[in-house]
């Protein structure tokens, strides 16, 4: 049984309370995760990857003397991998470079 199906059929043997206290949980995870996926101004491009994604992004250095990142553009762009460590609750990042990371098709183009 898929865990969704396993949820939704807990639905019905909660009381509204309960309901109620589920309803607030499932909108805070879906705000999080939607935060989560919606790219940075930083982000040129992004596409699917096994298991996240990748993103093409600039990069400020912070270094106090760079005249670059100040007035823009910043560094790179360079590719990342995103992925999500679930058994941590956190996201991993890769870097990979400036060189375009080969896969089918882009998940998010126009961004
Ligand atoms: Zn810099």
């Amino acid at each position: 049984m898929k865990t969704v199906d396993q949820v939704l059929s807990l639905i019905d043997t909660l009381t509204l309370p309960e309901a109620k206290q589920v309803d607030e949980a499932l909108h805070r995870y879906i705000h999080q995760v939607e935060q989560w996926q919606r790219p940075p101004a930083n982000v040129l491009e992004q596409l699917s990857a096994p298991g996240g994604y990748y993103r093409l992004e600039l990069v400020k250095c912070g270094k106090p003397t760079c005249h670059r990142c100040p007035n823009g553009p910043a560094h790179g762009p360079y590719w990342y991998r995103y992925t999500y460590d679930a058994s941590r609750k956190r996201q991993r990042k890769t870097y990979i470079g400036k060189q375009r990371p080969s896969q089918e098709a882009p998940s998010n183009s126009g961004v």
